[in-house]
């Protein structure tokens, strides 16, 4: 004989259930943000903010630097501005240096 359950196991099976489904949607938004950013950066990497050209790794002083050809500009990585300015004076002058020639 099946007994009716009682109200604080249908109480539990709901919570169950709901988890469930809150973990699955999670999951699904995870999903398709991951997409996302992999669809974004497939277009937009090693590309220059500003101006949307090709960007060009230059290396100083052990220090990869990102430089747009067009714009000019210089963009650093996560840390990077950190490393350059820990440097003796005169590091940042150099920088503007790759640009002139
Ligand atoms: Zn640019």
């Amino acid at each position: 004989m099946i007994e009716k359950p009682s109200e604080p196991e249908n109480e539990y099976f709901a919570r169950v259930e709901a988890q469930k489904r809150l973990d699955a949607q999670v999951k699904r938004a995870a999903g398709i943000a991951d997409e996302e950013k992999n669809r974004l950066k497939e277009l937009h990497y090693m590309h220059c903010p500003k101006c949307g050209t090709e960007l060009h790794e230059e290396t100083f002083e052990s220090i990869t630097v990102d430089i747009c050809p067009s714009c000019r500009g210089i963009f650093l990585d996560d840390g990077e501005l950190v490393k350059l300015t820990e440097r003796p004076k005169g590091v940042l002058g150099k920088v503007r240096g790759l640009f002139s020639s």
